[in-house]
C-alpha cells in the first residue's frame, strides 16, 4: 500500500484535480482555494492541509522539502551532494505516506 501511494506521488497518477482534470474525470484542475492541484501543491502548499502539515514538522524542516525528498528519490547534485553518498531520509519518506493516509485526499471514492 505505501508503495502505491509513492508511486502515486511520483507519477501525479493520483486523485488529485490536475490528473482528474487531464482524464476528464472532473470538470476543474483546481483545488477548493484555486490552485491547480498537483502533487506538490497537496503536498507542500495547499492552505487546505496547512494545519496537517504543521502538526508534523517545524517551518525550517518544511522549507527545505521537496517532492522528490518525500518520495524517497534522488533530485540533483546541487539539491542532494553526490549520488555516491546519497541515501534517501526514510523518516521524511514515512511521514509524507502517513501526511497522505491521515488526509485520505487519494483514497478513491467513486468508481473509475
Ligand atoms: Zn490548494
Amino acid at each position: 500500500m505505501d508503495s502505491a501511494i509513492l508511486n502515486q506521488l511520483r507519477g501525479g497518477y493520483c486523485r488529485l484535480n490536475a490528473y482528474l482534470f487531464k482524464i476528464g474525470q472532473v470538470d476543474s484542475e483546481l483545488c477548493e482555494y484555486g490552485n491547480k492541484e498537483t502533487v506538490e501543491h497537496f503536498l507542500l502548499e495547499c492552505p487546505r492541509w496547512d494545519a496537517h502539515r504543521k502538526r508534523r514538522r517545524k517551518r525550517e524542516e518544511l522549507e527545505k522539502l521537496t517532492v522528490t525528498r518525500m518520495c524517497g528519490a534522488y533530485s540533483s547534485e546541487k539539491l542532494d551532494g553526490p549520488i555516491e553518498k546519497w541515501r534517501p531520509t526514510m523518516q521524511t519518506v514515512r511521514e509524507a505516506i502517513s501526511y497522505v493516509k491521515d488526509i485520505g485526499r487519494l483514497d478513491a471514492r467513486t468508481t473509475n
